[in-house]
């Protein structure tokens, strides 16, 4: 991008009006608002900064000493820029981010103010834990929850109208060390990761002293005019339409994907980059998505608890931004019944300290024997583990995605690509040393063919694909956070690598050679897990029948797929890894629970209302209206038969008889919603008798729409909705 902006040009979001002339690069915005490592390198002392570098890469916690004097730098930075408050940023477990806000200043005795930010305030933050949901894992009398830095991801300032507050990326515990949050556990697992993949990379001869797991996500939104957007409540308290009939023009005509991008929506995308930029962000691609009014931005990749940072944060500068333009970001899942929901391609991969891509095929035997193994440790990891992989994305909103021939289907399976697939299946099938054509399979000696970049893309129906050197996981929701579904990659990422480490080790010890064992373990994991393995079409009933005989679960509801949090399995998988103890992991499928009974109780209420009070009191003013005309007529007209507006009437009549019952089905069943302690019955009551109801009442609303007069209807339509102009 080559465009400057002028300190005093009149830019959108308002920060540059400050009188100064002095020219600003996109580039020179980029992480003005980070108090980054190149930021500390300069304002902290040479060696805290090391010091700090040292915590960092071990993980260990921050000693009192050193915080006060990165805190103290920290302040004087923040300070400097205009911040007058401070927070600690945090990821509780009902999906969204928290802040408590607190002053730089403390008042004094002497009626004067100080400004105080120590170690200790940056350490630790006291919100009152008893506010979130911690999913019973804690009474509230045992309130207290710390907020601690986590020192991996860099603090920040936001922009507010007013001012600007100084954010600082934290973890959430209980009093008694329980993880309050989806951060701490990601932290845990990306540790877990990272000893598990060293083990094996030592093998190899490597002396790599740490494993990141990286992430970029592809983030699938859509732009709704705000106007319009605040005479719909049901978008403005669900983030979905629970009414609306489709448009005559939905995306049939598929002319929006990657077609040009309206005026509008680009003076918001540049305004957005800008901010992103500021934070640090390092967004790259924009476009259109596949229905009208959808998009993309996709950031590069970076380390995955900061990418989840970054992630909750674009989420978050997203909706802001669209206000300042009139508009409003939808960053739900499915906003638009019959048009394409959004989604969230988490790309996922991991790299040693040195760089490199550990799902990078190499260009020697060795390297691609190394690649083998990392890949059969996903394949087995996703294949034992596909309940839990499913239930990482689980929630209501996602279901409506999810198997409705849009989004991937609910049963998780794993494509490879054409090429890979044909190693794995030669490997699998002992064929190493063969034809000619075959040679490249004998790991260790020779080595594997080039693969294509985007082997993969043709299929967009594999809920996770392995792109060329990374893996795509697809099924993830746009609103949802991202912490949740790495944590659960990693995991069992990591599990696989230990077991896949443990084997090599013991045929070691038994005296057999290295790249034998390699071979013997990768051909004996491949064949136990091929099963996952699937490249045809994830949409089609045959696979559906196909994966039942394989034994891949499909989960299709979130209800199903959040058991797997309580299975036997899980707990094992977990409190092995010291990621989630039983109760953490119990208290995580509590609150999944509530959230789907709360969530979709909210869409069932309003769904109510606005069919009793909007579109009910529409339908009947329109039938007086066509009755009274038709009276009228007959009056004027007496022996005309009038048969057409007869049968009008009676239609509308009987559409609105229909609404009205339906409307009365769906408050009985809300009234009967059963009494119980046990959540998970709850939870299915609501999947198997409010969902079918609310299904109904909206075909029979849906029907009245398009019959009655236009300018009687309540609220916008799609049609005006999608067409941005
Ligand atoms: P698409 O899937 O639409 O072809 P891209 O190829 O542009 O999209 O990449 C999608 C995302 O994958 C980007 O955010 C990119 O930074 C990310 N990505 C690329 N390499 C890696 C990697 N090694 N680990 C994690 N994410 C990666
Ligand atoms: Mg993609």
């Amino acid at each position: 991008m080559t465009k400057t902006l002028h300190r005093t040009e009149h830019v959108p979001n308002g920060t540059y009006r400050n009188g100064t002339t002095q020219q600003l690069q996109p580039s020179e915005l980029f992480g003005l608002n980070v108090f980054s490592l190149s930021v500390m390198r300069q304002v902290l002392p040479k060696p805290v900064y090391k010091h700090l570098l040292e915590i960092q890469e071990s993980g260990t916690s921050l000693d009192p000493a050193t915080a006060d004097v990165v805190a103290a730098a920290m302040k004087d930075w923040a300070q400097a820029r205009g911040a007058t408050h401070y927070s600690h940023w945090f990821h509780p477990l009902h999906g969204l981010t928290a802040e408590k806000h607190q002053s730089f200043l403390i008042p004094t005795q002497d009626g004067g103010v100080i400004t105080e930010f120590t170690g200790e305030n940056l350490l630790q933050g006291e919100p009152d834990a008893s506010s979130f949901p911690s999913g019973g894992t804690r009474s509230t009398f045992e309130a207290r929850g710390y907020t601690g830095w986590d020192p991996t991801s860099p603090a920040f300032l936001m922009e507010g109208r007013m001012g600007k507050t100084l954010y600082i990326p934290s973890v959430f515990i209980g009093f008694n060390g329980h993880a309050l949050d989806k951060k701490a556990p990601l932290l845990r697992s990306i540790d877990s990761i990272s000893n598990a993949a060293i083990r094996v990379l030592k093998l190899f001869g490597s002396d790599a002293k740490q494993v990141v797991t990286t992430v970029g996500c592809e983030q699938e939104y859509f732009l709704v005019d705000r106007e319009l957007y605040l005479r719909r409540p049901d978008l403005m308290t669900c983030g979905r339409t629970l009414y609306g009939a489709r448009p005559p023009k939905g995306q049939e005509m598929e002319d929006h994907y990657f077609g040009s991008i309206p005026e509008r929506v680009l003076a918001f995308m540049e305004d957005l980059e800008l901010e992103l930029y500021k934070l640090g962000i390092p967004v790259t691609t924009r476009h259109n998505e596949v229905a009208p009014g959808q998009f993309e931005i996709a950031p590069v990749f970076e380390r995955a608890n900061i990418a989840t940072d970054h992630n909750m944060l674009m989420m978050s500068v997203m909706r802001k931004v669209a206000a300042r333009h009139d508009l409003a970001c939808l960053l739900h899942e499915k906003p638009f019944a019959g048009i394409n929901g959004s989604g969230k391609h988490n790309n996922w991969s991991m790299a040693d300290d040195k760089g490199n891509n550990l799902l990078e095929p190499g260009h020697t035997p060795h390297e691609n024997a190394q690649f083998l193994v990392f890949l059969t440790a996903v394949v087995r990891a996703v294949h034992i583990h596909s309940d839990l992989i499913r239930a990482s994305i689980a929630t209501p909103a996602n279901d409506h995605r999810l198997g409705a021939n849009e989004a991937p289907p609910a049963i998780i399976s794993v494509y490879l690509g054409d090429t890979l697939n044909e190693v794995v299946q030669a490997i699998v099938e002992g064929q190493m040393h063969k034809t000619r054509k075959r040679e490249f399979l004998n790991i260790g000696v020779s080595s594997l063919p080039q693969l294509p970049l985007h082997d993969s893309d043709r299929n967009r129906t594999s809920p996770f694909a392995f792109t060329g050197n990374k893996f795509e996981f697809r099924a993830v929701g746009s609103g949802q956070n991202i912490a949740r579904p790495n944590m659960v990659i990693n995991a069992i990422v990591a599990e696989s690598l230990n077991h896949v480490a443990d084997e090599i080790e013991a045929l070691l010890k038994q005296g057999k050679e290295f790249n034998d064992s390699v071979r013997e373990v990768v051909q004996k994991e491949l064949t136990a897990h091929q099963a996952v393995l699937f490249g045809g079409d994830g949409y089609s009933k045959e696979w559906h029948d196909e994966a039942a005989r394989r034994g891949l679960p499909n989960l299709r509801t979130a209800v199903d797929a959040i058991q797997a949090f309580t299975k036997e399995k899980s707990v094992a998988l977990f409190s092995g890894l010291n990621i989630l103890s039983g109760s953490e992991l119990n208290s995580r499928y509590q609150i999944k629970l509530d959230t789907y009974i709360k969530s979709i109780s909210i869409e069932a209420g309003l769904m109510s209302s606005i069919g009793a009070t909007q579109i009910l009191p529409a339908a009947l003013e329109y039938q007086g209206r066509v009755s009274a005309t038709i009276a009228t007529t007959e009056e004027v007209l007496s022996n005309s038969s009038l048969s057409g507006q007869r049968k009008l009437l009676e239609l509308l009549s009987q559409a609105i008889e229909r609404f009205i019952s339906r409307l009365n089905h769906l408050d009985r069943a809300r009234a009967a919603v059963p009494e119980t302690d046990d959540h998970s019955a709850v939870a299915c009551y609501f999947r198997d008798f409010i969902i079918p109801a609310m299904t109904d009442l909206r075909t029979s609303g849906d029907e009245l729409e398009v019959i009655v007069d236009e300018s009687l209807w309540p609220m916008p339509k799609y049609r005006d909705l999608l067409h941005l102009s």
